[in-house]
Formats: C-alpha cells, sequence, structure tokens
C-alpha cells in the first residue's frame, strides 16, 4: 500500500505570519492539496525564550483566514517533551550522543572557522568531559556514519533546488540534540515530529535547507524515515537579507476579502504561480485551483 502524501507547517510562534511566512505555509498547503493529501500544522514551541505569547492563535487565526485549515488538530511540541526524551535515549543507549561541557566561548576560541554565525563544534567532549559538568548532548556525527555504513558526505535531492550535500562532520560538526539550558534543539524535535506524524513530505522556506543532512542523519540513526524536500524561495527584505521580524517584516493584515487575496497573490507570485482567482478564498476553492496547477516549482 502506497503511504498517504502528508505535509505540514510548522511554524514557530515568535510572532504573527508575515508574507516570508505564508510562502510556506501556501506552498505546503498546495502540495499537499494537489497530491490529494493531507496537511497539518504543527506549533515549534520549543524554544521557549523566543516564543511570543499568543503568537500561537494568532497564527492560526491568520492561516483560516487564508483558508489553509489543518486536516487534523494542531499539535504543540511543548506538549511532546517525553517523544524527545526518548528519541535522545535511545541515541545515548546506542552510544551516539555524548554531553558536552563546552560553553559557546570555548566552542568559539578552539578555532576561528564560524559557518553563518555559529561556530563549527570541534568535538571536545566526544570522548569525555574532563571533570566539567554536562550542559548540552550533542550527535557523536562520525559514530552514527560509522556505525550505519554512511558516506560522510550526506546527499540528497531537493524538489526545487535539486542536488545537494553536505559534510556534516566537517560543516557543522557534532550538532546539538538537547541544549545547555535544558531546551531541546530543534534538529530532535523537528525529526522526532516528522516521523511520529508520518510526514512524508517536507515543504518549508530555504533559509532551513542547510538543516536537511542534520535531519537526514539523525533520521537514520533513530532508524525514521527520511521525507521528500522542497525548499520554497524566501521573500526578501529591502536589504536583500530573508524578511523576517528584525528588517521589518510586518504582520499581514488579512482582516478582509481584498487583503487575504493581496497576500496570497503575493505568496503565489514568489512561489511563481499564478494569481489566485478573485472571490476563492475557501479550502475548495483553493484545492480545485491546487489540482488544477500542479505542485509549485
Ligand atoms: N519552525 C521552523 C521555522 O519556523 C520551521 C521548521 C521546519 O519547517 O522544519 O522556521
Amino acid at each position: 500500500m502506497s503511504e498517504v502524501y502528508t505535509g505540514r507547517f510548522a511554524p514557530s510562534p515568535t510572532g504573527h505570519l508575515h508574507a516570508g511566512s505564508l510562502v510556506a505555509a501556501l506552498a505546503s498547503w498546495l502540495d499537499a492539496r494537489a497530491h490529494g493529501g493531507r496537511w497539518l500544522v504543527r506549533i515549534e514551541d520549543v524554544d521557549t525564550p523566543r516564543c511570543v505569547p499568543g503568537a500561537d492563535p494568532a497564527i492560526l487565526q491568520q492561516l483560516a483566514a487564508c483558508g489553509l485549515v489543518p486536516d487534523e488538530a494542531v499539535v504543540w511540541q511543548t506538549q511532546r517533551n517525553d517523544l524527545y526524551a526518548t528519541a535522545l535515549q535511545t541515541l545515548v543507549t546506542r552510544g551516539w550522543a555524548y554531553p558536552c561541557g563546552c560553553s559557546r566561548k570555548d566552542i568559539e576560541s578552539a578555532q576561528t572557522v564560524a559557518r553563518h554565525s555559529a561556530a563549527i563544534y570541534p568535538g571536545t567532549c566526544r570522548h569525555g568531559l574532563n571533570g566539567r559538568p554536562a550542559r548540552a548532548w550533542r550527535l557523536n556525527v562520525q559514530a552514527v556514519q560509522a556505525a550505519l555504513g554512511l558516506p560522510t558526505i550526506t546527499r540528497w535531492q531537493d524538489r526545487r533546488l535539486g542536488p545537494q550535500q553536505q559534510n556534516v562532520g566537517q560543516e557543522v560538526g557534532d550538532f546539538v540534540l538537547r541544549r545547555a539550558d535544558g531546551l531541546w534543539a530543534y534538529q530532535l524535535a523537528v525529526v522526532v515530529d516528522d516521523a511520529a506524524q508520518g510526514i512524508t513530505h517536507v515543504v518549508r522556506g530555504q533559509d532551513l535547507a542547510d538543516n536537511t543532512a542534520r535531519q537526514i542523519l539523525l533520521q537514520a540513526a533513530l532508524g525514521l524515515p527520511t521525507p521528500d524536500y522542497l525548499h520554497t524561495p524566501l521573500v526578501l527584505a529591502a536589504n536583500g537579507e530573508k524578511l523576517s521580524k528584525q528588517n521589518g517584516a510586518l504582520a499581514l493584515d488579512l482582516h478582509t476579502q481584498q487583503t487575504v487575496l493581496t497576500a496570497l497573490n503575493a505568496a503565489a507570485q514568489v512561489l511563481g504561480l499564478p494569481l489566485v482567482p478573485e472571490h476563492t478564498v475557501t479550502e475548495q476553492a483553493l484545492a480545485k485551483w491546487a489540482a488544477m496547477r500542479g505542485s509549485p516549482r
């Protein structure tokens, strides 16, 4: 039996939806509808210090105003600690996760090469804490690759970006599964949840493409399936950076049929899709439109 297409939109409730996040929401919804599949919403609120109170119901309302209604009850990551703890325990038992006593300063001073803003972890605690207290938990990338016979370079095919590859051990290092402040890391939570929710297709913003190799590795380590990936174009701010709250993204005005259409049309345009016909912002009408147009490119 072939598996049912299951897609998702997984916003972090750090603010309202803006023009950039609507692109990912619309693309994931359209792709699910174009495949006759299910579409779920997961609120990624593990990073509690960054969450804004009230942002989650606001996002759900904004999605509903656009006719983007999930096919199942919404889940919140903060209610799923047990699942993440079990996954970490599995990795620890297999000898693939280890405690790390390094501070950010230790890691930064250990080397000069920085990747984006994050320093590459040099593996300091891989063979023991040297008497320091444990802070975070990390995945032993080399151990996983060696035990499972995986190549050091992780390759995957992105449906929009084409063939992708990353040497996680060299370009990222042993990455964090549980943070020093006790919070679950995005990588662990997203992999556990995508599998638990039966996600077959991930459609999300291109800024997240760089996480995919880590997630594929973690899926392998946990014996979980790897979904299909499609990363959507980003909406850029006036300064050329990815649109975000920090560089002036406004919460979308979705109070009238007209403003909803304007927002959806802007998102459709970023995806290279034809404009949403007027008076059709209902789920059924959008679904019909999606089926007619096929998946976003
Ligand atoms: N929660 C992430 C974000 O809002 C998205 C994660 C994902 O789609 O994998 O940027």
